[in-house]
């Protein structure tokens, strides 16, 4: 099927084809059609998934008759973040270059009174969080009942962040008669209950079950210790060891993390810029714009602030907790392996994360691997394994204890922090700028290069007897008795 296909007015194929696309995505070739023909449309999928053009195309193409009225929108799009939001204003900029409409967009943090004078003008479609519209009605200074479309978007996240009251209210002061568009990437039953409730005989358009992962993302689970120090000292391990690595975005729990950690890689001499709600509006997008540009290669994020974020080349997801709901666990980790690329996330797992994680494996319905050790040979200390639980096991070692092979650090029992001074001598080569956080391994000093083959094979090392921790039982070594033939009765 082609865009040409779908019934979209000339102008908005245009900007499709400006735009380099060349075929419409599942969600498109589903809703399109149906949104043009003014039916309600209930469409389940994720972000990622191109389902912000499958209303923005069609709502071009209705918008082009018709005339906007002050302080009367005629179209509204709720969106449960200002990113979002934003990033629904940069979809109509892209493909309504050819229209002459008028968009505004009413999210807090920024002032009333430019969005009043916008507001006053008219504006054919309106994109507003849920809280900053409700602001401007009760100062009187819009009407919603010009609203002939009105599109709910991410409905599962405006769940989560409590927002429903305020869009129930929100979807009291349109008309009746609008024409609804409601996405959600899942149907817990409140969302149900709430689609049922406004929509009116809508077509249903699904793409992908919402707790499924992309094939092209590779997961993996690193155990850490309890002690947040540990924590931060691992991830730092994995950013500069991590193969193929570009970019990445860090997600934490609590925002109060994301300031802490993002501190703490600033410290560390990455290139880094934080996300997270109460960051205000200019910071926020200025972080989120250095990442997307290259500028800084981490982004510290909370899921709120990240949810639906459109940067198409995250080569890297760090879970640095586990999340507490396993459906964010799927959000966080589309963030990367979009468009087809590949994509690789780690999760840093820590004693107290089972259960979540448990909820993570049931709704993806698969276990995640695990690089290096799991929580259970990590030991409730957060100590990792000494060598001779691999070699004890002999012939049948599992993946994470070859893992244990390449990496030394996965093998030594290290002490539960690392000196100051063995961090600063380290940070000169993580202080370069932007893109050079993690340099190519040739240009890594002598002896970061020596510890990495260390890492593959320590018996080629000369260092090894002295680094390595004490081989307890066997080691390398087979007593001559153990060589000797076995000498069976009949033998003799
Ligand atoms: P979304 O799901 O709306 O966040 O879109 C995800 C990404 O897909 C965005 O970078 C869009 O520019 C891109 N995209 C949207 N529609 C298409 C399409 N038909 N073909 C290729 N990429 C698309």
């Amino acid at each position: 099927m082609s865009f040409a296909d779908l019934g979209l007015s000339d102008k908005v194929l245009q900007s499709v084809t400006a735009a380099g696309y060349s075929q419409p995505t599942p969600i498109q070739a589903q809703a399109i059609p149906h949104v043009l023909a003014r039916r309600d449309v209930l469409g389940i999928a994720q972000t990622g998934t191109g389902k912000t053009a499958a209303f923005v195309l069609p709502m071009l193409t209705l918008l082009e008759s018709g005339r906007a009225r002050a302080r009367m929108p005629r179209t509204l799009i709720l969106e449960p973040t200002r990113e979002l939001a934003a990033q629904v204003v940069e979809n109509f900029d892209r493909y309504g270059a050819n229209h002459n409409l008028s968009v505004a967009l009413i999210i807090g943090g920024v002032s009333f009174a430019d969005q009043d004078a916008k507001l006053t003008r008219g504006v054919d479609v309106l994109i507003a969080t849920p809280g900053r519209l409700l602001d401007h009605f009760e100062r009187g200074k819009l009407l919603l009942t010009g609203v002939e479309l009105l599109v709910i978007d991410e409905a599962d996240r405006m769940l989560d962040m409590g927002f429903i009251p305020d869009i129930e209210r929100i979807v009291k002061l349109v008309p009746f008669t609008r024409q609804t568009l409601f996405f959600s990437a899942t149907m817990p039953p409140e969302i149900t209950r709430l689609a049922d409730t406004f929509l009116h005989n809508p077509v249903r358009a699904e793409v992908a079950k919402a707790a499924s992962t992309a094939a092209t993302i590779t997961q993996r689970l690193v155990a850490t210790g309890a002690d947040p120090a540990d924590k931060r000292e691992r991830l730092r391990e994995l950013i500069r060891t991590t193969p193929d690595f570009k970019n990445a975005i860090i997600f934490c729990n609590r925002k109060r993390d994301v300031a802490v950690l993002h501190r703490s890689l600033l410290r560390h001499g990455f290139s880094v810029a934080a996300l997270h709600g109460d960051m205000d509006q200019r910071a926020r997008m200025a972080a989120l714009e250095s990442f997307r540009n290259g500028s800084v290669s981490l982004l510290v994020a909370s899921d709120v602030a990240a949810r639906g974020l459109d940067i198409p080349a995250v080569s890297h997801v760090f879970n640095y907790d586990v999340p507490h709901h396993a459906e964010d666990y799927v959000h966080r980790i589309g963030r990367t392996g979009r468009a087809g690329r590949l994509g690789h996330s780690y999760t840093l797992v820590g004693p107290g994360d089972e259960k979540s994680l448990a909820a993570i494996e049931s709704l993806t319905a698969q276990s995640v691997t695990w690089e290096g050790p799991t929580l259970a040979e990590l030991g409730s200390d957060g100590a990792r394994p000494r060598r001779e639980s691999s070699a004890r096991r002999g012939g049948q070692r599992s993946a994470s204890s070859r893992h244990d092979e390449r990496d030394p650090s996965q093998r030594e029992p290290r002490p539960a922090r690392e000196s100051r001074s063995a961090r600063e001598s380290r940070s000169p080569r993580e202080s370069r700028p932007a893109r050079e956080s993690r340099p190519p391994r040739e240009s890594r000093p002598a002896r970061d290069r020596g510890q990495e083959v260390r890492g593959r094979d320590p018996r080629h090392s000369a260092h090894s007897s002295a680094d390595e921790p004490r081989v307890i039982g066997l080691g390398d070594h087979v007593p001559a008795f153990l060589a000797r033939p076995v000498l069976k009765k009949s033998d003799t």
